[in-house]
């Protein structure tokens, strides 16, 4: 068969990965001048890259690591301890161990040790998904953990990574980041990171797709899909389409429209909508996809002259703070790796229409410097050695009661026409991990309609 794979990140390369070792004819179809789509890497100069959202892996993430071994790359992924600290009431509170959880201020005394009973309790019984499918976390956490639990550490926490809808997130996204994140030694985390960047993993996948005779083809966006009885009609846009933005319908059509007998699309829902020629899919499928709304990610990357704070990970609970995660990523993996060079995420998530996405680099760092500041005083801009910005519209599904109902199937009601995107992982939170376990699958749902 004739395929054609929309999107060249994680899933869309692992899809194609698989078509292609089926014997299938596989095109990949990618808007950015890049592979690795959420996990795609800019070139930090001095022979370095580094992701352009801050990226890492946990030990339960088992379909990529099986990846790794799979294309030969065995020895790639290095696991380093990690460091987490909440910022909260004007000061950082280291928050890894059970004993630092016992030692956080914020909270109780008593309220300490519900909180640590309940999050054991829901990590050693809670097997099955369901209790937590349709009720809200807050609902949860206050019921079984109290509401200082929820003010203090829950609520700023899906705050952080969900903004206004914070209150409507399922208990079972929290639950799963519980099971997913119990590592066998508590006392300390090990995060894994391939030793050169996820760069090497894009490229393994492209050598693979196109060694079995397909095509990757980057800067080729999908700009129209299109059915007609002998199958479906791609028309790409021109290069450079990526500087119109993300609406496929703001794509100069570059040549004829190229047939396909299947159709692999892992570009966001919403793009999916708008390439598809009106008529395509039908109004209730529209309206499923539609019910699923992302917060866009806003990653300010700085490169500072010396360390920011001591820990890899920053929990911002602080609702005065413009920004949500500080993730100072070289101490994850030491700057001795970046020729001495030293890296720091300012993380935010935001809804659309966010004020904060339209700034440029500068001014959002003005917007950001004097929080900076509140969680190291001694920060100055002067630390500030280069910045780069990145936007991420569909940086974030938003996971509410009843979601597993309105999750949009892996096959669309168009016979041929798979589609899988970061709304379809659930109930894990969407990750390079889970984009492998969702390529796999979505290879499979193309092949036997
Ligand atoms: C801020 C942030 C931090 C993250 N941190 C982690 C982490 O620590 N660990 C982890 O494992 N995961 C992390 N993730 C998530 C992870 O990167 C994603 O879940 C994963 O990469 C999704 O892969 P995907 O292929 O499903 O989607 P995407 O990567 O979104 O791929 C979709 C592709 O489609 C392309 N596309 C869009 N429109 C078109 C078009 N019209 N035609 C052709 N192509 C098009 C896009 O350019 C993109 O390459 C993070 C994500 C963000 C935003």
């Amino acid at each position: 068969m004739r395929v054609a794979v929309l999107g060249a990140g994680v899933c869309g390369l692992v899809a194609a990965h698989r078509l292609a070792e089926a014997g299938h004819e596989v095109d990949v179809y990618e808007r950015w001048p890049g592979l690795g789509g959420q996990a795609a890497t800019i070139d930090i100069g001095g022979g370095h890259l580094l992701e352009r959202y801050y990226h890492h892996l946990f030990t339960t993430d088992r379909h990529i690591a099986a990846l790794y071994e799979e294309l030969g790359m065995p020895d790639e992924l290095e696991w380093r301890r990690s460091s987490v600290a909440f910022f909260a009431h004007g000061r950082l509170w280291p928050f890894v161990t059970p004993r630092d959880l016992l030692s956080f201020g914020p909270l109780p005394p008593l309220a300490r040790v519900r909180m640590g009973a309940a999050v054991v309790a829901l990590q050693r019984l809670g097997r099955s998904a369901e209790p937590y499918e349709d009720v809200t976390a807050r609902a949860w956490i206050e019921r079984w953990m109290g509401r200082a639990a929820w003010r203090e550490v829950w609520g700023p926490l899906l705050r952080g990574k969900f903004g206004a809808r914070a209150e409507d997130v399922a208990m079972v996204w929290l639950w799963s980041k519980f099971r997913l994140r119990r590592g066998a030694d508590a006392k300390e985390e090990r995060l894994g990171y391939p030793r050169s960047s996820w760069e090497p993993l894009f490229g393994a996948l492209r050598r693979s797709i196109e060694g079995r005779g397909g095509r990757v083809l980057i800067d080729r966006p999908a700009a129209r899909l299109a059915r007609d009885g002998d199958g479906f009609l791609l028309t790409a846009g021109a290069p450079g389409s990526f500087r119109a933005g993300h609406d496929p319908r703001a794509f100069e059509p570059a040549g004829e429209p190229e047939r396909y007998d299947r159709v692999l699309a892992t570009v966001p829902s919403d793009v999916f909508e708008r390439l598809a020629e009106p008529g395509l899919l039908p109004d209730a499928f529209l309206e499923r996809l539609r019910s699923i709304e992302y917060f866009a990610a806003l990653c300010l990357l700085l490169e500072l002259d010396r360390p920011f704070s001591p820990y890899y990970w920053t929990n911002v609970a602080d609702p005065e703070l413009p920004f949500v995660g500080l993730i100072e990523h070289t101490n994850f993996v030491g700057p001795e790796h970046y020729g001495g060079r030293r890296f720091l995420y300012v993380a935010n998530y935001l809804e659309h229409g966010s004020e904060l996405l339209q700034l440029g680099a500068d001014e959002l760092l003005d917007r950001y410097d004097a929080g900076l500041r509140k969680v190291n005083p001694d920060f100055d801009r002067s630390w500030v050695r280069a910045s780069w910005l990145h936007r991420e519209p569909a940086g974030q599904p938003i996971v509410t009661a009843g979601y597993r109902r309105r999750m949009p199937p892996l096959r669309t009601p168009v016979e041929g026409l798979v589609l899988a995107n970061t709304t379809q992982v659930y109930p894990e939170d969407r990750g390079t991990n889970y984009a492998v376990r969702l390529g796999d699958e979505a290879a499979r749902a193309t092949m036997t309609p």
